[in-house]
């Protein structure tokens, strides 16, 4: 699944190809991406420009000119490619959306689980699925202040607290255990038994986290792509997810993994200690 600061990469690659674009057609060939009518998502978004695109965590923002924002959900496949070559249509692209300069914005999806959404831009925080969101790593609401509350209230693990995107939004599975690692703190510690200093370590390390997978352009775990094809190379530099059997590299021992919650977790059992 694109975590954070893969949707940042496809933000960033759009941006560059889209932005001031007039977007002349829309053909949408999956009804169900669509989250509300189809027909009006067509109409007010046939002739508009693409003022920008933002990102609210997972969720990729596309301004339009007309005061109407897409509010794009890649889920677990979804990638958008940018190509003047029909032959880059396939049965996996459920939205075309063709530019003014003849280049096409084409939405795939193989799982079809990913989601569209028109919304009124000045309304976004009221959005259903925005207005959950916690803070995010590198915003400025992403505070001791305002995440202490929100994780300390919790009696369930650590792990499951953070991937719950109402307490925090933007990690998910892989920086989840990444960031627990760095921390020392096991994923099955409960929320509450944290003090201040590992509270203000997950926020150091998340914005750590976030910032140097942004740069390397996100992780290529399964099939993510950015919106130019470029692979990510954040996979590199993980230092649990994924390593079960091989030695940590802090102490050695071995990392383990195991479900928390019926979420694979890498771990380290020595240097990551339940509290
Ligand atoms: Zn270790």
């Amino acid at each position: 699944m694109p975590e954070m600061p893969e949707v940042e990469t496809v933000r960033r690659g759009l941006i560059a190809q889209v932005k001031g674009r007039k977007i002349t057609n829309v053909e949408i060939r999956y009804p169900n991406l669509i989250t509300g009518d189809v027909d009006q998502f067509k109409e007010f978004v046939t002739g508009a420009t693409i003022d920008d695109v933002g990102r609210r965590a997972k969720f990729l923002l596309i301004h339009l000119d007309n005061g109407y924002t897409i509010i794009s959900h890649l889920r677990m496949e979804g990638r958008y490619r940018i190509s003047a070559d029909p032959s880059a249509i396939d049965k996996h692209s459920h939205a075309i959306f063709t530019l003014d300069n003849g280049q096409k914005l084409i939405y795939n999806d193989v799982r079809k689980f990913g989601r569209m959404q028109l919304w009124n831009t000045d309304d976004l925080e009221n959005n259903k699925s925005i207005q959950k969101l916690g803070p995010e790593p590198l915003s400025d609401a992403f505070t001791f202040n305002n995440l202490k509350p929100r994780i300390m209230r919790h009696r369930k693990d650590i792990k499951t607290v953070l991937l719950d995107q109402s307490v925090m939004s933007g990690l998910g599975n892989i920086y989840v255990d990444e960031v627990l690692w760095k921390v020392k703190i096991h994923p099955e510690t409960p929320a509450n038994h944290l003090n201040d200093i590992d509270i203000q370590n997950i926020i150091e390390v998340s914005n750590e986290e976030m910032e140097k997978a942004i740069i390397a352009g996100g992780s290529t775990v399964r099939s993510y792509v950015d919106a130019t094809g470029h692979k990510g190379n954040m996979q590199n530099s993980l230092k649990v997810y994924g390593k079960e059997g091989t030695p940590c590299p802090r102490c050695g021992t071995e990392i383990k993994k195991i479900k928390v919650n019926g979420r694979g977790t890498h771990f380290c059992p020595k240097c990551q200690v339940v509290k």
